[in-house]
Order: structure tokens, then sequence, then C-alpha cells
């Protein structure tokens, strides 16, 4: 524990001050896991105050016991375990002021982690989301119904009716082009979990790719949004955020893929607030979409992705979710491989190209 710290400390001081977005976030990757690191460490630190008393208490005795009078009284007394102790408590001392640098060191690391978000944000202001391309009037998705809160989320204020009444005047599919097969949405990612377990335990409906914050996602098959949303800082991530829809997806896009004789729907989570599309624009397989984040439930910068293979047409498909923004087309957010009336939860790794 002790070399541990001292190399996580060596780390923390070392990190360079860089400029880019992109070089932001990963300085605050590298800093977040040391924080972590370090900071489970720090948790032994109640035992190590206790042990180092003890070992103190006992040293204090044994040094009694060196007294000259007690010594001679006590002739046959050996005192040579005190070297031992003189050691132990140097060494728990040592630990002592290492913890107090990695606390300082914490604390200086959240500063460094804030001031770093800040000039992230101010360079991709959450409020101003670029959009690559005009929406295609010919392949709008006329919206009338209001996103309600489903699938664990609450909707968020405006955003569906605000695209979908103004901007989408007309659905039509006819110009809408059958992908052969889905392309990688983020090549040079690596999977950090797959279906349907994390690493660790516990029930994962999709696949995440892990990739710095601003890496570019692409449309892996020609399609529709459906849903986007970017209300959230790109790089506002943390374990239980209920934030964005559905609930905990921080920012998100709900494509309808058709690919070779199949319907499907791709939904993408955690994205940065910068996206590509509105609802309601087609997109041509390998479009850049949106620049991937870590925000809403999540531990580090990725992408969530889940396939569900639908059993009804296109349109059919846009009607349902307008009434019902369900993201999981009926197959629910708690059994793996799910089939509804109309859809199937599908692994994304079987469908994906290796990236
Ligand atoms: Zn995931």
């Amino acid at each position: 524990m002790n070399l541990f710290l001292m190399c996580c400390l060596f780390l923390f001081s070392g990190m360079p001050e860089c400029e880019s977005p992109q070089q932001l976030a990963a300085a605050n990757a590298m800093d977040r896991r040391i924080l972590m690191a370090v900071e489970q460490c720090l948790d032994a630190e109640g035992s190590l105050q206790e042990i180092l008393e003890q070992t103190r208490a006992v040293l204090q005795d044994r040094l009694a016991r060196l007294d000259p009078a007690w010594v001679q009284r006590h002739p046959d007394c050996r005192a040579e375990d005190l070297d031992d102790l003189w050691t132990e408590v140097q060494r728990l001392e040592g630990m002592q002021t290492l913890h107090q640098r990695g606390r300082q060191a914490c604390t200086d690391t959240l500063e460094r982690i804030s001031r770093r978000q800040e000039k992230m944000d101010a360079l991709h202001p959450a409020d101003a989301p670029v959009y690559a391309a005009d929406p295609v009037p010919e392949a709008m998705i006329r919206g009338t119904a209001g996103l309600p809160a489903a699938a664990g989320g609450a909707a968020e204020e405006g955003s569906w009716d605000a695209w979908l009444s103004v901007v989408c005047p007309a659905f039509d599919v006819s110009g809408l082009r059958a992908a052969d097969a889905f392309v990688h949405p983020i090549p040079g990612a690596y999977v950090s979990a797959g279906t349907w377990s994390y690493p660790g335990g516990g029930l994962h409906l999709g696949l995440d790719l892990a990739a710095p914050l601003y890496t570019d996602v692409h449309a892996p098959a020609d399609g529709v949004v459906l849903y986007q949303s970017a209300g959230q800082p790109a790089d506002s991530g943390y374990p239980g955020n209920q934030s964005g829809y559905p609930g905990g997806a921080g920012n998100s896009i709900l494509l309808l893929c058709p690919v070779q004789d199949r319907l499907y729907s791709v939904a993408l989570y955690h994205l940065s607030n910068i996206h590509h599309v509105r609802p309601g624009q087609s997109v041509r397989q390998g479009d850049v979409i949106a620049l991937s984040g870590n925000a809403g439930n999540s531990t580090g910068p990725h992408t969530h992705v889940e396939i569900c293979e639908l059993t009804m047409s296109l349109e059919e498909a846009v009607s349902y979710f307008l009434d019902t923004a369900d993201f999981s087309f009926g197959t629910g957010w708690d059994t793996p491989g799910a089939c509804s009336q109309m859809a199937c939860r599908m692994r994304p790794e079987q469908l994906l190209p290796a990236s």
C-alpha cells in the first residue's frame, strides 16, 4: 500500500496541463482513476491510526523497562525487539505523512478536475449543440405527441414537441436505403462491458464502447433519428446519475435503421452534448451524428449501445414511439434478450463489426 500510494502521488504531481477538449478530458479521466485508487488507500487511515497508537503504547512500555533500575531488578530481560518496534513506529509515522500528502493531493486533484471541466464547458457550451447538416424534409417524422415519462426517466421539458412540431412537417421513408450490414459506430473504441452483464456482475442490456471524450460517433447504418437530447454537460457522469432520457442516459440518440430486410432500433447513451442531428432527420451510414461523452449514469467516457430488432414496419415503429417514448419497444428493462410482440433485444456485439 505504501509504495502504491507513493506511485499514485508521483502520478498526481506529474500530470501535464493540456488545452484541447480531448486532452482535458483524458487528463480528467486519468486524475479520476488515480483519485479513486488513492481514496481506497486513504480508507485504511482509521485503522492505521489505531495500529500506530497501539504500537507506540507497546514501545513506551518496553522503553520503561529499559530504565536502569528496572533492568537491574530484571536481569533476564532482553531488549533486542525494541529495534523492530522503533522501525514499525517509524514506518507507521511515514505512512501517516504519506496519507496527509495523499489527502492534500486529492483536494488539489478535485480542484484541477473542476477547472478542466470549466474549460471544456467554455469550449463546448451545453446549450449550443452543433448541427452538421440540416434536417431532410422528405425524411421527417411528423410529431404530435409529447414525450411521456417512461422507462424510468422524466421527459425533458419541451425538447420533443419543440423539435417535432417545428421542424418535422411530414414523415416519409421512401428515400431510406437499407444498408447491407452495420458499420462500427466508434472505430477504435474498446469494449468495456458487453451483454448481458457487467464484468463485475449486474444486468447490462447493451454494449459499452470506451473511447475518449469527444470521439466521433457514426451512424452504424442509414436511418432516421427518432429522438435526440443533449441537455447534459459532456463529462458530467457519475454512478447513479439519473439525468437524461431514458433515465440515466445523460445525452442520447435513438435511430431506426433498416439493414438488409430487417429493421433495428439503435440507442446511444452517455453521449457528449455535441450532436449533429435532430429528431426526424435522416442519416447516412457513417455520418458523424454526435461526439462521445461521459454523461448520465456513467463511470467514465464511453458510449452505451442498445439494439432491438423490430418485428413491425418503420411507420408502425415511429407511431409506437411517438405514443410511448419507449426506447425498449416493449422488451422492458430487466430481462436480457427479452422479446415483446414488436421487438427483440439483440446483442450489439453480434451485429456490429469489430472496431
Ligand atoms: Zn452500458
